[in-house]
């Protein structure tokens, strides 16, 4: 992201007196790199006549960024300037989803609501009518052209409506895929995150096939947040769940939280299944990290991990146990290292 756009957000902030707090953050974020976006167009009524936002009204229109993926992983490493907003959280991507859902179903059911009123108005309008064609009172034609010329109106403004409506249902029905996506991907690397990952254990545990679990960890983490800050190993963190994805292709390669990452395998052997592991583990090892602004180089980065096939009697304790240990005796050998059973 520009400095300039950092800045502009950071003025932003001060002119409404808001807390630079991470959802506030990605609001103003979100309605300056998408100027004509609904959201910024909502945020430009309030703001209209110099008023200030206020944390409310973010709240109310939804006070987050839309889902996007973490910019992709370049060979080198940047400490953006502000790191704590830098990326979206899961729960501000996901209360902007849940409010932007939320008023999509009020705008369809409120369509929903006036057709239904136009409807049963239409409908007594047409008894009243009939009610005098059986009285056998005098209906002039022109009365009757012009009856049915405001019923075809009328119908025409409904189909209008229902059409309307039926774009809003399409709308919401993407923003709750989209917000079930989120709620699966780690919002800093970008991969699967802890309930993708539970999930499709789930239908490992139902496989005919064989199914191999990675936990691999990354070796002395801490030193790199340490010796170059949070926001530096935060873009470490991103660059190795890339070169893993990579990898990993075909399987399931997630961020099992901090500094480890998990790898579902399935439908190939223990020995494959290694093999996968040790290439990643190899091209992590080979990947020379600088930090961008500084040409700092990170220093060599390692891995450990535990590798164990599911066996039939397994439960996700006893699968995620095994794995554990293994990959504490790599740690304890020496890192760097990875067990399999
Ligand atoms: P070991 O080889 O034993 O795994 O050593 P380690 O330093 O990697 O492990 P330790 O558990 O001591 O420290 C893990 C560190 O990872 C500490 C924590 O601050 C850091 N960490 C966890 N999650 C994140 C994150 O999202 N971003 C950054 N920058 N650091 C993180
Ligand atoms: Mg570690
Ligand atoms: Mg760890």
């Amino acid at each position: 992201m520009s400095t300039d756009l950092y800045r502009r957000i950071g003025r932003f902030l001060d002119d409404h007196r808001l807390s630079p707090d991470p959802s506030h953050y990605a609001f103003v974020h979100a309605i300056l790199t998408d100027p004509n976006g609904g959201l910024a167009r909502a945020a430009a009524s309030l703001i209209d006549g110099g008023v200030r936002l206020h944390q409310d009204d973010i709240v109310r229109l939804g006070g987050g960024t839309p889902a996007t993926r973490p910019e992709p992983v370049e060979p080198k490493v940047e400490a953006p300037p502000v790191r704590d907003h830098a990326v979206p959280t899961a729960d501000s991507q996901s209360d902007s989803l849940a409010a932007q859902t939320q008023g999509h179903v009020e705008t369809f059911l409120a369509i929903l609501r006036s057709v239904q009123a136009d409807a049963t108005a239409f409908g007594a309008d047409l008894a009243r009518s009939a009610a005098k064609m059986d009285r056998a009172e005098a209906i002039g034609l022109s009365a009757l052209a012009a009856l049915t010329g405001e019923m075809l109106e009328r119908i025409h403004a409904s189909e209008r409506r229902l059409q309307q409506a039926t774009a809003e249902a399409d709308a919401l029905r993407e923003k709750l895929a989209e917000a079930r996506a989120t709620a699966r991907r780690d919002p800093l690397t970008g991969l699967a995150n802890r309930l993708a990952f539970n999930e499709s254990l789930g239908q490992c545990f139902e496989a005919v096939d064989p199914c191999h679990l990675a936990l691999c960890d990354i070796d002395r983490f801490k030193r790199i947040n340490d010796e170059h800050g949070h926001a530096v190993g935060d873009r470490v963190l991103t660059a190795i769940g890339q070169i893993l994805a990579e990898e990993g292709q075909g399987h399931l390669v997630c961020r099992h939280g901090g500094e480890e990452f998990a790898i579902l395998m399935s439908g190939i052997s223990k020995r494959d299944a290694t093999a996968l592991v040790e290439r990643a583990r190899q091209a992590v090892r080979e990947r020379r990290l600088r930090v961008r602004e500084t040409d700092q180089s990170v220093g060599q980065i390692t891995i450990s991990a535990g590798i164990t096939s599911f066996r039939p009697e397994d439960t996700q304790e006893t699968l995620f146990a095994r794995a554990d240990e293994l990959l504490y005796r790599a740690k304890n050998d020496g890192r760097d290292l990875a067990y399999a059973d």
